[in-house]
């Protein structure tokens, strides 16, 4: 019988220890592992057999974690990794040779379009924004060396909710993979495999820990693309001369991506994410559905009380009735629209900057998906890099502030938006 999501936050990928018996997952702070013997080793190195080498390719606590995300995914395995930045590069790294493209959703997260726009460029790759919610236009924006589609499922920070199965059709037509970024919605909210998703990338920095402590990415493969269906995939489904002509697709089957992302890409990158981070995330993601209900709960109370505000010009939350998104919300993430969104102040960059910093109990930082509430002007901050179209696509103009909600008291949370509305005036 297949586990609920409840159970499967605790238990999926783990079991007791079976050195000592330990009920939680060890700290496997490891770097290297010991071959029971010469055979042994080469059949590790060979991958003809699965097993431990050494841990900047696999680790037995991040392979818990692994497990996990990739149950509460609905994937077939996944790769754990340094950053969210992190995994959107090993994601794209065994699709992609110099000269590909990808084609991505204009409505993503600062730092990622500054990754794609630039960044990427010195691999020779190509990043193509589109209006994600216009089937023609992506369709029109790939070409023979487009290697695949990505967007968020709701996107940071603008509230922006993407049509997932439209999208996976027309990556299905491409005959490219879909790339969903899950961070902002978390498996709980949204489940893109089950809507068309071939691969979902995490920033597990976010709300899969929960509380600000680590950084740390994630990508987990629904194990449902045929990757030997073209010639567009030679990685996975040619001879990998990094591995002595080893064929993953034809070897490893639905584990294709994952395996590779291991053997190769953590091999020869190295984002690797370390044991105690992996840890601090699986202890994290216990406790996951029961601080998203809490987060979308919050959420819902405090962009009602600031719609209503007169110093409030809008609020694009997916999760209120007057958000363009709310319908498509409902079907893409039906238990709730996650906890991030936007709102418009009156007196525009100014009196976003002083409300900022009137705020006592909210702190002002560079994250969000943290059990305390966060606030942000992004025109200041996280999209300052943007040209001034980037930021009014991404949502971040420079008369809007950016909330996470937290799982606090919702009455104390709105007592202190309250005083520095009225700060901001002055
Ligand atoms: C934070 C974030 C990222 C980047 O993750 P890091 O862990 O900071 O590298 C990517 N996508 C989204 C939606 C994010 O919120």
């Amino acid at each position: 019988m297949a586990y609920g999501f409840d159970t499967l936050q605790i238990h999926a990928g783990a079991r007791p220890d079976p050195a000592t018996g330990a009920r939680q997952t060890p700290i496997y702070q490891t770097t290297a592992y010991v071959f029971r013997d010469s055979d042994h080793a080469a059949a590790l190195f060979n991958l003809q057999e699965v097993g431990f080498i050494y841990s900047r390719l696999t680790n037995p606590t991040v392979a818990v974690l692994q497990e996990r995300v990739a149950a509460l995914e609905g994937g077939q395995g996944a790769v754990a990794c340094s950053s969210g930045h992190a995994a959107q590069i090993l994601a794209l790294f065994p699709l992609m040779s110099p000269g590909d493209n990808v084609v991505v959703s204009n409505r993503l997260y600062g730092g990622t379009v500054t990754q794609m726009s630039h960044t990427i460029k010195r691999f020779g790759w190509e990043a193509r924004f589109v209006d994600i919610d216009k089937s023609g236009d992506i369709s029109k924006a790939c070409d023979r060396r487009t290697k695949a589609i990505f967007c968020e499922s709701i996107a940071n920070p603008g509230g922006h909710v993407a049509n997932l199965p439209k999208v996976a059709k027309v990556a299905d037509k491409q005959g490219v993979p879909l790339i969903v970024d899950n961070t902002s919605a978390t498996p709980y909210l949204c489940r893109p495999i089950e809507q068309g998703a071939t691969l979902v990338v995490h920033s597990t920095t976010k709300y899969l820990t929960g509380n600000g402590t680590v950084t740390g990415g994630v990508i987990v493969d629904s194990g449902n693309f045929d990757w030997s269906a073209s010639d567009k995939f030679p990685s996975l489904s040619q001879p990998e001369p990094a591995y002595h002509g080893l064929k993953f697709h034809e070897t490893f089957g639905p584990l294709a991506f994952t395996l590779h992302g291991h053997a190769v890409g953590l091999r020869d990158l190295g984002m690797t994410m370390s044991p105690m981070g992996a840890f601090q995330t699986l202890m994290g993601i216990e406790t996951l559905s029961l601080r998203m209900e809490k987060h979308v709960a919050n959420a819902k109370t405090i962009a009602t009380w600031l719609e209503g505000h007169p110093k409030v010009m809008e609020v694009t939350y997916a999760g209120l009735k007057s958000s363009p998104y709310y319908r498509q919300g409902r079907k893409i993430c039906p238990k709730g629209a996650g906890a991030l969104f936007t709102f418009r102040l009156k007196g525009g960059y100014n009196a976003c900057v002083k409300f900022v910093d009137a705020l006592e109990l909210f702190s002002h930082v560079a994250n969000l998906g943290d059990a305390r509430s966060l606030v942000i002007h992004s025109a200041s901050t996280t999209h300052r890099q943007l040209t001034d179209e980037q930021r009014k696509l991404a949502g971040a103009d420079s008369d809007v502030v950016r909330l996470s909600i937290g799982i606090e008291d919702p009455d104390d949370l709105i007592a202190d938006l309250e005083q520095a509305l009225k700060q901001a005036k002055r």
